[in-house]
């Protein structure tokens, strides 16, 4: 018989923190602990607790003091402890692993080193990474602990997809390149899509599209990123909740001439997006739901998302050649109609035909949405990147 394995899984933000626990091999999660508003005297930590024999999950909510990362990650391990599991190994969300890491990583004191020295190319999230790992390592110190990069699935681009046009110094000297992000949610989505279709990945042409808040997309060439539309930072690409994605860079030098750094950082990042244009909510549910009560900013909104996401798709055609399937995953991938129906609109002179009725059917989970007559197909597959940190960090701990 395998042995039961526990896993935690530690994804420490600067505004949130959460703290997961799997047993493997069955993937159960018995634990689930979310500190949010982290910094802010308004932060809260929600616990959940699946019971075992079936009966309801248990929910605990309450007031928390975590001024900053560091101290959130404490709260989530005490209730770890208190909770009474003691993990095998603890893997950890990385956001920025640069060109060092092409994988996961056991995490020693040079790997330590190396997640710091990518902190320039992540100056929000890697020193947030990096409080979680020290106080994880600290409590647990006696347990492998595993680093998992955001970034680790797209070093696979070659420097045709990598490379901005820009001069060649700046890379050689300042790593300034396309990294690519949601690299665990493109890589455990397209192997799931694998199995779906009884497949090995290595046979495969996709395209995977994670619409979050966050939104990537990305070719995947047997099995490998050969192309991703996030690039040095994840505000690249793609039309996002608050971010802006692609502008021309003169757009950027124009906002620093107008309001500073910060000023145009805090434009593109927090103002932008389906916010900036709808006016109204950087939310997708809110947007469509103004747009069917008429809101013609929220309708327009929704639209350039749509648009920006299969145009997209139709340059990851050409580069890959033949596409066996487009994935669509992340909160909006996965649950909303009108985005998959107005992208795949787009998608049709690729040969791929959503099938209307399955599009807006209530099925969940993993499904085909295509005709059948369609050439590609069109799936969604939720994406869980807390279980592939959990698989990940098992594989590499030999736990
Ligand atoms: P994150 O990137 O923060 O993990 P999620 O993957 O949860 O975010 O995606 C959040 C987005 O998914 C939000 O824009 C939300 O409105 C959208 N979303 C969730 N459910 C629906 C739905 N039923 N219809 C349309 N959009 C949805």
């Amino acid at each position: 018989m395998v042995q039961k394995r526990t896993i935690a899984v530690v994804n420490c933000g600067s505004s949130s923190v959460k703290l997961d626990v799997f047993f493997l091999p069955s993937e159960d999660n018995p634990l689930s602990v979310l500190v949010e508003r982290v910094g802010t005297a308004e932060a809260r930590l929600v616990q959940k607790r699946a019971s075992a024999g079936g009966e309801p999950e248990q929910r605990e909510e309450h007031a928390a003091n975590a001024p900053d990362s560091a101290s959130a990650v404490a709260l989530a391990l005490d209730e770890l402890t208190r909770a009474g599991f003691v993990p095998d190994a603890v893997g950890h969300r990385v956001v920025h692993g640069g060109e060092r890491f092409a994988e996961a990583a056991l995490i020693d004191d040079a790997v330590v080193a190396a997640i710091d020295a990518c902190v320039p190319l992540a100056p929000l999230h890697n020193p947030a990474n990096l409080a979680g790992l020290a106080v994880a390592r600290a409590r647990l110190p006696n347990v492998p602990h595993v680093a998992v990069f955001d970034t680790a699935f797209h070093q696979t681009l070659g420097p045709e997809a990598f490379l901005y046009a820009i001069p060649r110094a700046l890379h050689e000297q300042h790593g300034i390149r396309r990294y690519g992000f949601h690299g665990t949610s493109h890589g455990y989505v397209a192997e799931r899509a694998a199995r779906f279709f009884g497949r090995d990945p290595t046979t495969l042409n996709l395209v995977t599209l994670h619409l979050g808040n966050g939104c990537s997309a990305c070719a995947i060439s047997r099995g490998r990123s050969v192309d991703t539309s996030m690039g040095m930072t994840p505000l690249e690409g793609l039309m996002m909740g608050t971010r802006s994605g692609d502008v021309d860079p003169a757009v950027v030098l124009r906002l620093a001439r107008m309001h500073g750094i910060d000023g145009a950082e805090r434009l593109l990042l927090k103002e932008s997006g389906l916010l900036g244009v709808s006016r109204t909510s950087h939310d997708m549910r809110d947007l469509e739901q103004a747009a069917a009560e008429g809101n013609a900013d929220a309708d327009l909104a929704v639209r350039i998302f749509a648009r920006r996401v299969a145009k997209v798709v139709g340059s990851y055609a050409v580069l890959l050649g033949d596409i066996d399937a487009v994935i669509f995953t992340g909160g909006i991938g996965e649950n909303s109609r009108r985005v998959r129906r107005e992208v795949c609109q787009g998608l049709r002179v690729l040969g791929a035909l959503l099938d209307d009725r399955k599009n807006a059917g209530d099925l969940v989970g993993e499904r085909d949405l295509a005709s059948s007559d369609s050439r590609v197909r069109i799936l969604v597959i939720p994406t869980d990147e807390e279980r592939a940190i959990a698989q990940e960090t098992a594989r590499l701990a030999r736990v």
